[in-house]
């Protein structure tokens, strides 16, 4: 047992996150399911490390100046994350985001500092979109840097120069499949060319939610959406340039009904609370695993805490109201 890290900064906090061997997933699935612990991070989610790796790229290249803002389009999570960032920088953060996102990520981002600018869901089409408006305003502000974190590659760096290593490591370099959602893309696309440089025998597998388009674009070639996903940071519609030649071996289409049971059963039977895109995560690393058969080592993402769904994966009445099943322990409450 080795002790825990010491950093003397506090973005090196950020990543070297650890990796949990997952009973419930592994026996589902006849071998070794593990979950590499995002939610450790300290804006509680993997896209900390997008932040980081997109704020020190735009300071490499001059673009972020002392006293200069970040202004970004996202889920919420990528918010959170580039606003610890850029306190600890000295930068300003304005977010905008859709406005059907849950009330504890706008609270967080408000909490922490972030100017917040919410807007209404719409078709990437138009220009009101979230992604849209946040370029548009960071045109507008003077001093001030677009993160862009579908289009700028800093965000699969990340993956490729920290997840992924980490992985490989903390595995003694015996792993055989990986698996993840994709948001942005950063996350798959990076872990999975991060690890076939190391092995390129390691399967690597996009699990996709209903609603998203990727499952039909890597399994046809045509991008097509079916269903819809209460997911939050997860189901993409267009091959974004994280995700441009990441290097996808197969692909698992994931319902919300069986994400949410292994929330339920990850935190009920091993005591972890998660959101709900590391639910369907750990669906597809159990459905890799049975493909990939006995004996064998599968990586996923847990990538967020579930705390920031309080009012929603964990509330009665909401998943009621989506036509979701409601969790035992939440109907005796
Ligand atoms: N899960 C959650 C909760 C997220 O916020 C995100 C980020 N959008 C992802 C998964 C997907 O990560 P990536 O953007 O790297 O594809």
């Amino acid at each position: 047992m080795t002790a825990p890290a010491i950093v003397a900064n506090t973005l090196d906090l950020i990543g070297n996150t650890p990796l949990v061997l997952l009973k419930g997933p592994s026996e589902a699935a006849g071998c070794e399911i593990w979950g590499k612990c995002e939610f450790a991070n300290p804006g509680a989610s993997v896209k900390d490390r997008a932040a980081l790796g997109i704020i020190r790229d735009a300071e490499a290249r001059g673009e972020l100046q002392p006293g200069g803002t970040i202004v970004e389009g996202t889920a919420g999570n990528t918010g959170i994350g580039l606003a610890l960032v850029a306190n600890a920088r000295g930068y300003k953060t304005i977010i905008v985001m859709p406005d059907n996102q849950s009330q504890e990520k706008m609270a967080t981002l408000r909490a922490l500092g972030a100017e917040l600018v919410t807007v209404p869901p719409t078709k990437f089409a138009n220009p009101g979109h979230f992604v849209h408006t946040s370029r548009r305003l960071a045109e507008e502000t003077l001093g001030a840097v677009w993160a862009n974190q579908f289009d700028n590659i800093a965000n699969r760096r990340a993956h490729i120069e920290g997840t992924a290593p980490e992985l490989w490591e903390q595995l003694d370099g015996r792993i055989d499949g990986f698996t993840c959602a994709a948001g942005t893309g950063g996350t798959i696309a990076g872990v999975g060319l991060g690890l076939k440089e190391r092995d390129e025998k390691i399967t690597i597998a996009l699990t996709d939610p209903h609603g998203a388009a990727l499952y039909s674009y890597y399994a046809t070639g045509e991008l097509h959406a079916e269903g819809t996903s209460v997911a939050e940071g997860i189901g993409q519609g267009r091959i974004t340039a994280n995700l441009e030649g990441a290097p996808i071996d197969t692909q698992f289409r994931i319902s919300d009904q069986e994400g949410l049971m292994w929330v339920a059963r990850l935190l009920r039977e091993e005591g972890l609370c998660l959101g709900l895109s590391s639910g369907i995560n750990v669906a597809g690393a159990v459905a890799l695993g049975r493909e990939l058969g006995k004996g064998a080592r599968v990586a996923t993402i847990l990538c967020d805490t579930g705390f920031r769904y309080l009012s929603t994966l964990y509330n009665a009445e909401w998943l009621a109201a989506k036509d979701l099943p409601v969790f035992d322990w939440l109907k005796a409450n």
